[in-house]
């Protein structure tokens, strides 16, 4: 069992900000839809959540898209059109950095796909310091279902209030504390950081 509690972070609009109006003005330059189309599309189409819980592979998801929109490049085009979104929340990174070196555990736990994930492991070092990483696509369940805390809890061999956990999303939250955990509303860094450490 653990001593120390073990840090779960939620990547998107904690640890990276993400938008997908840029994914959509790139794609609908060579879509049959204009950019509000597409970025409506991807808002409410049910692509996108099969995607992330892994009941379509990427070439599935590519290949739905590109029908639906009229996307008229290939997947490696449109796989750099899709994935360049995110920008590092440096405040937020640094605080996870600052964790890690002090030997706390610090877990990636996110409703993703393989190419937003191929895209940050790239391009954003932060990425790499992590002790583990769950993704709601390779676990086949997404937050809030309780099968991918499961696997969370399961990773880091932790469970109830040994896992302190932050996420932007309320409904999210709320599934981490049915489990027990503790579970902080990521609204600001300033704010979380001082909630976080409050606990540790
Ligand atoms: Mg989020």
């Amino acid at each position: 069992m653990n001593t120390n509690p073990v840090l779960v972070f939620d990547l998107g609009k904690v640890l990276v900000d993400f938008d997908y109006s840029i994914a959509a003005e790139n794609i609908a330059r060579h879509s049959r839809l204009g950019p509000r189309e597409l970025h409506a599309f991807l808002g409410s189409s049910p692509l996108l959540a099969d995607y992330e819980s892994g009941r379509l592979s990427r070439e599935e998801f590519f290949k739905s898209l590109k029908e639906a929109v009229g996307f008229q490049k290939g997947l490696l085009e449109f796989s750099g059109f899709f994935a360049d979104i995110f920008t590092e929340i440096p405040l937020m990174t640094g605080f996870q950095r600052e964790l890690s070196k002090q030997g706390f555990q610090t877990y990636i736990f996110s409703n993703t796909n393989d190419l937003a994930v191929e895209h940050i492991r790239k391009n954003f070092p932060f990425f790499a310091d992590f002790n583990g990483y769950v993704y709601s696509f390779q676990v086949g369940a997404m937050k809030p279902q309780p099968a991918i805390y499961e696997a969370m809890e399961s990773m880091a061999c932790a469970k109830g209030r040994e896992l302190i956990y932050i996420d932007d999303r309320p409904e999210n939250i709320e599934a981490g504390l049915a489990r027990g955990w503790q579970a902080i509303l990521h609204e600001d860094p300033v704010k979380t950081r001082r909630e976080v450490i409050s606990r540790l």
